[in-house]
């Protein structure tokens, strides 16, 4: 790819803009609960911080709709940065008053600093000029490492990176790696490829199930998706989540899938109960009328594993069924043990795969687990995504 990386930078003495994805899951008392992104994005401060500390590092938390709002305010995670670089964090609530030249030139010894989430304010997700041109002011160089926002056209994503001459802004340390990982899925998969997919939504996910059909070998399907499939073949789903308006999607899957030759695997028995909130499941081969399926059931376990088990190359994406509760993770957990035991190389992507591999310990038995994804998806459509085209050209 044609694009900087920060090692190739001469920063010394230089002023960084840094953007991370420090979008990190909040609990009810506004706690972070999980560090995965800020631990992923330390490579890439540590470097800089080898060449100085004028970092201004800058994220999106939430979706605050364009206004400040406490809840979603990156001062705890200014904390936590603090805590793991032993630098003193500066953390900057507004920074359109006090523009960031002048702060950068009274920023004292072994101190970065920490804007407030961009998203408080509208010109972020409008991609703004002017925005990017206040974010620009005393920047020596740009470093996007925010795989999670790279689909993102947004101001500190696409039109700053435009500002910035191709030999003064580089991607950073995760999203390279990023990059290797999803291009070794979409152009270098080894056969056996299989595709386990998950979660609720086929609308999000039929574009790169019919990318990689050109490519994959297995198609797995787990979650609430599979009711969309199985409801088109005609099989009773009851009271199972379907997405309504999605038979032309099924259609299209099915039909592009026969005539590549791969096979599309759907669950034969589920887990099914009343309500989410039973504590207990009971099996059905036939899902009744007035149930909901909300976990794969045992055989199709066993019949996943076995397929997994024969992979070179697995992509995950999506829980297979509501792994939330516990009475209904079963089918989930057991299929990421299996891939991970699975000498293959694996990509999981989606927030809730990773939620789901993080609660069964996996992470480390991982070829790569993917911070973003929604970027990792479209990334595997075949688009170029737009902070990445901006890092290309100028
Ligand atoms: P997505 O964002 O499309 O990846 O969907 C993730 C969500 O799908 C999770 O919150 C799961 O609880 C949910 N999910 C997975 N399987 C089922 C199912 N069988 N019925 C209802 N929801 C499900």
């Amino acid at each position: 790819m044609n694009i900087n990386f920060v090692e190739n930078l001469d920063l010394e003495g230089k002023s960084v803009f840094l953007r991370l994805d420090l979008n990190v899951p909040l609990n009810e008392k506004g706690e972070i609960s999980d560090f995965t992104r800020i631990e992923r994005s330390l490579p890439t401060i540590k470097h800089i911080l080898k060449f100085t500390n004028k970092i201004v590092i800058a994220s999106h938390l939430g979706r605050p709709k364009g206004k400040p709002d406490p809840k979603y305010s990156l001062e705890v995670v200014g904390a936590k940065l603090t805590e793991l670089l032993n630098v003193e964090v500066a953390f900057v609530d507004d920074y359109v008053k006090a523009p960031i030249d002048q702060l950068l030139t009274r920023l004292g010894k072994n101190r970065i600093i920490l804007l407030e989430n961009l998203r408080f304010y509208a010109q972020e997700t409008e991609n703004s000029t002017e925005f990017a041109m206040k974010l620009a002011k005393g920047i020596d160089f740009f470093v996007n490492d925010a795989f999670g926002a790279m689909h993102r056209a947004h101001a500190s994503v696409a039109a700053l990176a435009e500002r910035f001459p191709k030999e003064r802004k580089a991607m950073g340390f995760l999203v390279r790696e990023e990059i290797r990982a999803l291009d070794q899925i979409r152009d270098h998969a080894q056969t056996p490829f299989s595709i386990v997919i998950g979660g609720s939504k086929v609308s999000d996910k039929v574009t790169v199930l019919l990318n990689l059909i050109n490519t994959c070998n297995n198609i797995v399907v787990g979650g609430a998706m599979a009711y969309a499939f199985l409801k088109q073949m005609g099989k009773p789903v009851g009271r199972s989540l379907c997405e309504p308006n999605t038979e032309r999607m099924v259609q299209s899957i099915l039909a592009n899938a026969q005539a590549r030759k791969v096979s599309i695997y759907l669950p034969e028995d589920h887990v099914c109960a009343k309500s989410l909130d039973d504590s207990k499941g009971k099996m059905f081969e036939s899902i009744p009328d007035d149930y909901m399926a909300l976990d794969i059931g045992p055989r199709t376990i066993e019949r996943y594993k076995n397929i997994i088990g024969a992979s070179k190359t697995i992509f995950w994406n999506g829980p297979l069924g509501v792994f939330e509760k516990p009475a209904f993770r079963r089918g989930t957990i057991a299929i990421a043990e299996k891939i991970a035991e699975t000498d293959c190389f694996s990509v999981a992507g989606g927030g809730d795969s990773i939620a789901a591999i993080n609660l069964a310990g996996l992470a480390k038995k991982f070829g790569h687990i993917s911070t973003g994804g929604g970027a990792s998806l479209e990334y595997l459509e075949g688009k170029t995504l737009p902070g990445l085209r901006a890092l290309m050209n100028g």
